[in-house]
């Protein structure tokens, strides 16, 4: 995929475009600065707490040792062996474990400047000794400590330099990093970057679709971008081609800067179908509505015409925060949305926590995340937890109709589970002498493929489905949505994945129970004829997709698409976009 070119000083390499658009602006290297340590005192009741955040970062360092030294390639340099085992060794040396705790119980500091501090007492006594291998363990002290200090600091680490990047230049910056977490791209939104570039990352991933909410260009699965390009390079990002070029020549930024003012132009007269409504030349209404991350989203989403929100990813109100955030947090969270939406339906999804997307200092533990304690899973692992966001999901229902939409379900056992649950939370804000009514619908998530496949009790017993494709493809295909390696075969348009979409709308229409879709390919105009033809009639999408969406429908004849498209799925061919455009 890469056409690198290091002889002349322009060079460019190809990813996976996630987001369209074109950025024009310098590389921000998201690297080894992120290792800065953060030193503040600590209060004398938390030393306990935070010893064992220190320790625990060093048992997971040396776990992580662990697995490298297992995991070493047959063709790896020899001493690499002994060097990984000296690191081991360090973790569990008392010199260092026990006075960086010492630092912390007698000093008060925090466990990082703790932990800086003893490695460089112990770094310093080293350098003085005689022995040339003795005294080169001084380099070993200081990476053992990074090691360390990576797993303390990482995901806030990352904000910090970034926002030392963005103070040191006004604007204009592309993000090139590894890769970012969603709770790091929460953090991002409060600062000014044009693009995002990653080296890993599938097109579904959480980091795409928070990239997407942002509407900024991004590109993943960039394999070695990070290593290649350095701070303050000169890049084009081309998100349509996902194509990234590194220090263009005056001719191609002029180009580019066109396009790019022809494509905010387009944009512009767009969003002029906002009040437009989304009628498709036969004259079937379809509904377009917004996914939102967080509330402030709300008010944009009704802008931008929204019929409703499809899809409000209520994890993000957890993430990206050492703290959990309170039912009243939530309910003014939740109210915000409902208040904003101005008698629009709003879907509020419980927590959908696990795989890609974790609480701040909760490591997922499972072999296999995105098939482990997850979603509803873990709600119902977590019964107060669950109470609390249920209790300020029907607190805000006393301001409109609120769906409330659970993620993962595969079981109706668990659905029971969950009505259970919300019986609990009603019954205690009664007794707490709440009154009036409580306006709520009951969803599911269709995206295992065990309730796509039998989905009739689902559909008979619950208000409404919303079919989640960005997990659903990752789970009938068998690819993992995040991993870069084999987003290749991340296939939407897999006809085992149309079936199961074709078949969910199906049945659903015999039960008369709204269905939409709010994976990521709703909001791909490309598809929008595909998803019609399918017989979906609500689409759930980011707001800035809305109007490209919109633009679709009004040129689409449905029961044209329909026959189309039944005629494919019969022959369980993939459809052929084309002859649907
Ligand atoms: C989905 O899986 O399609 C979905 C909308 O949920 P998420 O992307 O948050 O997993
Ligand atoms: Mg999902």
């Amino acid at each position: 995929m890469t056409q690198t070119d290091f002889s002349t000083a322009m060079w460019t390499l190809a990813g996976q475009g996630v987001v369209n658009g074109y950025a024009i602006g310098k590389a921000a290297v998201m690297g080894a600065a992120a290792l800065e340590v953060a030193h503040y005192y600590i209060d004398a009741e938390a030393a306990e707490a935070e010893c064992t955040r220190l320790h625990k970062a060093m048992d997971q360092a040396r776990e992580d040792l662990e697995l490298i030294a297992q995991q070493l390639p047959a063709d790896a340099p020899l001493e690499i062996v002994p060097v990984l085992e000296v690191h081991r060794l360090l973790l569990d040396d008392p010199m260092l474990r026990l006075q960086s705790s010492a630092y912390i119980t007698e000093r008060l500091y925090n466990a990082e400047w703790a932990l800086t501090t003893q490695g460089q007492n112990l770094a310093a006594q080293f350098e003085q000794i005689e022995d040339p291998y003795l005294r080169e363990r001084s380099a070993d002290i200081r990476q053992v400590i990074e090691r360390v200090l990576l797993i303390l600091n990482g995901q806030p680490a990352v904000q910090q330099e970034l926002a030392l990047h963005a103070e040191a230049q006004d604007g204009g910056l592309i993000v090139v990093a590894r890769d970012i977490s969603p709770a790091d791209m929460l953090r991002l939104r409060k600062i000014r970057f044009s693009a995002f570039l990653t080296d890993l990352g599938g097109p579904t991933s959480h980091t795409a679709i928070v990239a997407r909410s942002m509407n900024i260009p991004a590109i993943v699965g960039l394999g070695d971008l990070r290593r290649m390009v350095r701070d303050g390079d000169m890049l084009i990002v081309d998100g349509f081609k996902g194509v990234v070029i590194v220090n263009p020549p005056e001719a191609i930024l002029q180009e580019y800067r066109k396009l790019r003012a022809e494509h905010l132009g387009q944009r512009e007269q767009l969003a002029q179908l906002r009040d437009t409504p989304a009628v498709t030349l036969d004259g079937v209404s379809i509904q377009l509505e917004a996914n939102i991350e967080l509330p402030d989203e709300a008010q944009a989403a009704f802008e931008a015409g929204a019929d409703g929100i499809g899809l409000f990813r209520s994890e993000f109100l957890f993430m990206g925060r050492s703290t959990l955030p309170t039912e009243q947090e939530q309910f003014e969270a939740y109210s915000t949305v409902v208040q904003a939406m101005q008698g629009r339906p709003v879907t509020i999804r419980t927590l959908d926590l696990g795989s890609d997307k974790t609480l701040d200092g909760e490591k997922t533990v499972a072999t296999n995340p995105a098939l482990g304690l997850r979603a509803v899973r873990y709600c119902l692992t977590r019964p107060e937890l669950f109470k609390t966001q249920l209790r300020a999901l029907l607190r805000a229902s006393q301001f409109g109709l609120v769906r409330v939409l659970i993620p993962m379900i595969s079981s109706m056992g668990e659905v029971k589970a969950v009505r259970h649950a919300l019986e609990l939370a009603e019954h205690s804000l009664r007794n707490e002498g709440v009154k009036g009514a409580f306006n709520y619908e009951l969803g599911a998530m269709v995206e295992v493929p065990a309730i796509a496949i039998a989905i009739e009790p689902f559909a008979q017993n619950l208000d409404f489905l919303s079919i989640g494709t960005n997990d659903l493809i990752q789970y009938v295909l068998a690819v993992d949505r995040t991993d870069a390696e084999v987003a290749g075969l991340y296939d939407p348009m897999h006809p085992a994945v149309l079936r199961l979409i074709a078949h969910t709308i199906n049945r659903a229409e015999n039960y008369g129970k709204p269905v939409s879709v709010c994976g990521e390919m709703a909001g791909d105009a490309q598809l929008t004829n595909m998803l019609l033809g399918l017989g979906l009639r609500c689409f759930s999408m980011p707001a800035s997709q809305i109007a490209l969406v919109k633009q679709e429908v009004l040129k689409a004849h449905s029961v044209a698409l329909r026959r189309k498209v039944a005629a494919a799925l019969n022959r369980a061919e993939r459809v052929d976009l084309q002859k649907l455009n």
